[in-house]
């Protein structure tokens, strides 16, 4: 249970303070290498006991940037879930 953030960020940081358990780094400490933000799989826990939503998603600017499991909701903003 995580997000992905997709190769479509533009490392704004807009995310990244947003995250309740800090399981997002930068572009310079992304273990990929990839020049985008990255989210630790074994951190995130999709807000959940925090937020609805994913906070990141609804932070990031960006449509289709952060994408989870729960069905494939790529780039749904939460705020518009219909659960
Ligand atoms: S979904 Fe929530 S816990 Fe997971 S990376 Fe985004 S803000 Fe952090
Ligand atoms: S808010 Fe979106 S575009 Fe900005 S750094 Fe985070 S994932 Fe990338």
């Amino acid at each position: 249970m995580a997000v992905l953030i997709t190769d479509t960020c533009i490392s704004c940081g807009a995310c990244i303070d947003e995250c309740p358990v800090d399981a997002i780094v930068d572009d310079d400490d992304n273990p990929t290498g990839e020049s985008i933000y990255y989210v630790y799989a074994d951190k995130c826990v999709e807000c959940e006991g925090h937020h609805a939503a994913p906070a990141c998603a609804a932070a990031c600017p960006t449509d289709g940037c952060i994408v989870w499991a729960e069905g494939n909701k790529k780039g749904k903003k939460p705020g518009s879930n219909a659960a």
